[in-house]
């Protein structure tokens, strides 16, 4: 069992504000479980598709004919994912695949002499001012709850479960969105459309690396992130920079659901900030487009539950999850990551337009019966040809 100790109680007073619902059968994550680690170990999931699908990324398998599944869409996807490979990729000799199964590793020593922090307020202020300077669009502050961490890292020599080992005393995760491209998602499911998941993850492990280098000559603690450590979503509503919703997304007023996290784990001394609900869930309770839309109905419908399809769900949280197998099996078929729930969201909008802001607050309003009827049509694909030009 993975249960947190007594001392850590399972619901916070925070919670509610987050709308996160902890039950008593609690369990902390194990990423051993997490579908893509699960697609390296387990029979149910790894398949000769799921193969393929990650030789993909290495030019290997074969392009298939067809608007958006090129040779060029995939060069072109696979190019955006360079810095991110890399990163990943050096130190798997030693069994750790960094940003998706380890932390990264720091690159800079702590420095030995502390920068002195008596506003922890001005301190936030400026961490996030940095974190904009290296090419962040959103940035909020959390504590360190351990609820959200996996019980463990895997060790991709033979995939067993590892202690995390993350130093003592962390306070605070800094957590940072990341924009994808809004006409690249357009055209998902494609090839091409990947270009904007990898371009990202590229950005965001040199804007981690970097932020994490800034705080260490500060003198602290600071360990860059991806995917891999804990899982991003509550941390990231609980740093206020959006709500969760039915696509298993995290819904932000800037860029709705159009975005990626990472995240830095630090004893920075730093102030917090709250969730900030904003009525995404009143919203989802009356629209289904990104369910109804999902080709292999791997998204559920209803209200927030407590039910797991399978392992690589978390048990004890009452919300919205997705069946992880079907959703990635979908995934291995195209050979690309999909992310149609992400492109025909209502929330899916370029919120610099006026008209897509009034739309914002008629859905979030108790018009939002309204909001859904004007958004009939929304997130029509865009050809990848046509973004091509
Ligand atoms: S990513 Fe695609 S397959 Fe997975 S839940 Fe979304 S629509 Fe379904
Ligand atoms: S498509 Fe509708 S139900 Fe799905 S996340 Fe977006 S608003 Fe919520």
């Amino acid at each position: 069992m993975n249960r947190i100790a007594n001392r850590t109680p399972l619901q916070r007073p925070e919670d509610k504000a987050a709308g996160i619902e902890v039950t008593e059968d609690f369990e902390r994550f194990s990423q051993r479980n997490d579908v893509f680690s699960r697609a390296m170990w387990d029979d149910r999931v790894r398949t000769t598709r799921s193969d393929a699908f990650f030789a993909s990324y290495r030019m290997e398998a074969t392009p298939r004919r067809g608007d958006g599944f090129s040779q060029r869409d995939f060069a072109l996807r696979n190019a955006a994912w360079l810095i991110s490979d890399m990163v990943s990729e050096r130190s798997a000799s030693e069994g750790r695949r960094e940003g998706f199964q380890s932390p990264i590793t720091v690159d800079t020593p702590v420095a030995p002499v502390k920068a002195e922090i008596d506003d922890t307020t001005r301190m936030t202020a400026e961490i996030k001012k940095v974190a904009r300077f290296f090419g962040a669009d959103l940035c909020g502050v959390t504590d360190m709850d351990e609820r959200w961490l996996y019980t463990g890292r895997v060790d991709t020599r033979d995939m067993t479960e590892v202690p995390l080992g993350l130093p003592e005393g962390l306070s605070s995760v800094i957590v940072l969105g990341h924009e994808m491209e809004h006409e690249l998602v357009a055209t998902y499911p494609s090839a091409l459309a990947g270009a904007a998941t990898g371009r990202e993850y590229s950005h965001e492990a040199a804007i981690v690396m970097q932020l994490a280098a800034y705080i260490r000559n500060l003198g602290y603690e600071a360990i860059p992130s991806m995917n891999d450590t804990g899982l991003v979503i509550p941390y990231a509503v609980k740093a206020g920079l959006g709500e969760y919703a039915r696509n298993q997304m995290v819904i932000t007023p800037e860029f709705g659901p159009r975005l990626r996290f990472s995240k830095i784990f630090t004893n920075l001394p730093l102030s917090h900030d709250v969730p900030r609900p904003l009525g995404v869930r009143a919203f989802c309770d009356i629209c289904t487009r990104c369910a109804d839309a999902c080709p292999v109905k791997a998204l559920p419908y209803g209200p927030p539950s407590t039910d797991v399809p399978n392992l690589s769900a978390i048990r004890g949280v009452r919300k919205w999850t997705s069946d992880a197998e079907k959703c990635f099996g979908f995934w291995a078929k195209l050979a690309t990551d999909c992310a149609i729930c992400m492109r025909v969201c209502p929330f899916n909008r370029d919120f610099s337009k006026l008209r897509d802001k009034i739309w914002m607050k008629l859905a979030l309003s108790p018009l939002r019966k309204l909001a859904l009827r004007l958004s009939r049509g929304h997130g029509a694909r865009l050809k990848p040809s046509d973004w091509w030009g």
